[in-house]
């Protein structure tokens, strides 16, 4: 799950993390009262590169602070990151320009390769980091942390000798730099990142802005986080799955998936890519299924224009292929599917799945063969017009 700039700097603030001070307002009216001085007008979107995208505006006065606000909230911002998607800019994040001297990245992350917690710091700060790690890989300075002792003062002093700071901004550096490891910590973070993390004229360190991904499996355990998520930032069919427990993925072609287990998902992705076919969806309706939510899962998958047939492909392991049949039936009829439906079921009572597919009289092909069923798949998405 991600946070917005703004209540990502709420955090660092309960941690003594530096940011300037701010207003968040999500109707212009609330302008009104502001001091009129420049303004940063930041548009508050689930993604990064808002900047080159102009979601980020730096306004002499009142009167272009209001302009700006007026042009940005209520739109959509496409950036170099969204993947293509307008990501609806509801609020708007007001922070006094502040005087930058220099401007720093500083991340806290987890290195799979190591196993470890890494804490990253780079003069190029301002910067997409993933292009200054290509092109200049020598202005990336890195420390692992040790899962034991955690983040050491001396760590986080040595970046801040990497960074060329001098004097009490030393010190700041460090502060930051433990505050943001605690906060990871507490919050079962994925990702903290500050891009850029400034010196003000005067010295000062600031956070200018902040990216937080909280860890997904790990929020039971924060309800107050939880009630942080936007919905509307988020994919509307991946959120309507979580909703149901089912593990569902966008893809940009037009064949729907719906298997259980996330192996034989991707497996059966897989297939459908061999046979010259492109996977609409991941979608692992979980290996203890029933009716009821493969009825769901059925619903979410033809809610994606995009998608001209679907393959089902459920091993019976845990679940018996006659309710999976039955709640195939009910689904169908329930929203009157008009696209070809082709099933593979295998396992647990298969027979008597197929026979009840067979007999439903609805447009399904039955198979227990799943090369034979990809095949099919692929065919009949080349062949279908969508009826909409
Ligand atoms: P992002 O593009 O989504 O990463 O948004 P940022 O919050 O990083 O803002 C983009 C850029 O706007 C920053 O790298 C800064 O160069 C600039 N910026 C943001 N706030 C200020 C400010 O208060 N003063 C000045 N001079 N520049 C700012
Ligand atoms: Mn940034």
């Amino acid at each position: 799950m991600n946070l917005h700039e703004y209540q990502a700097k709420q955090l660092f603030s309960q941690y003594q993390i530096p940011v300037p001070p701010s207003k968040v307002i999500s109707d212009i009216a609330e302008l009104e009262q502001l001091p009129d001085q420049a303004w940063v007008v930041k548009a508050q979107v689930h993604s990064g590169g808002r900047g080159k995208a102009g979601g980020v505006k730096l306004a002499k006065n009142l009167a272009e602070t209001i302009d700006f606000s007026q042009q940005l909230l209520g739109t959509e911002l496409i950036t170099p990151q969204s993947g293509g998607k307008g990501l609806p800019i509801d609020k708007l994040l007001l922070e006094p320009l502040s005087d930058i001297a220099q401007e720093f990245y500083l991340s806290l992350l987890i290195d799979r390769s190591q196993a470890r917690l890494v804490m990253i710091a780079s003069k190029a700060g301002g910067m997409d980091i993933e292009t200054v790690a290509e092109q200049q890989p020598e202005a990336i300075f890195q420390q692992t942390i040790d899962p034991i002792s955690g983040l050491q003062a001396y760590q986080t002093r040595q970046l801040a000798f990497a960074l060329g700071l001098a004097d009490k901004a030393i010190n700041q550096f460090t502060h930051i730099g433990l505050a943001l490891y605690r906060l990871f910590l507490d919050t079962d973070a994925s990702l903290i990142e500050i891009n850029p993390l400034v010196l003000s004229k005067d010295l000062q360190l600031l956070a200018l802005d902040a990216k937080i991904n909280l860890d997904d499996n790990a929020l039971y355990r924060h309800p107050k986080l939880i009630e942080l998520r936007d919905l509307r930032q988020e994919d509307a069919r991946e959120a309507l799955a979580k909703q149901y427990q089912l593990n569902y993925i966008t893809l940009e072609g037009n064949i729907a998936c719906m298997v259980n287990g996330a192996g034989l998902a991707m497996a059966t992705m897989d297939l459908v890519k061999r046979q010259g076919g492109l996977p609409a969806n991941f979608l692992d309706v979980g290996g203890g299924t029933n009716a009821d939510r493969v009825a769901e899962a059925f619903k979410l998958i033809v809610s994606d224009s995009q998608v001209k047939a679907i393959l089902v492909n459920i091993f019976g392991g845990i679940v018996r292929c006659d309710l999976i049949a039955q709640g195939i039936i009910q689904a169908m009829q329930e929203i009157k599917l008009d696209l070809p439906v082709v099933v593979r079921l295998e396992g647990t009572n298969a027979k008597q799945g197929q026979q009840m597919l067979a007999d439903s009289g609805l447009k399904i092909t039955a198979t227990q063969d799943l090369s034979t069923a990809s095949q099919q798949v692929v065919a009949l998405a080349k062949g279908t017009d969508r009826i909409k």
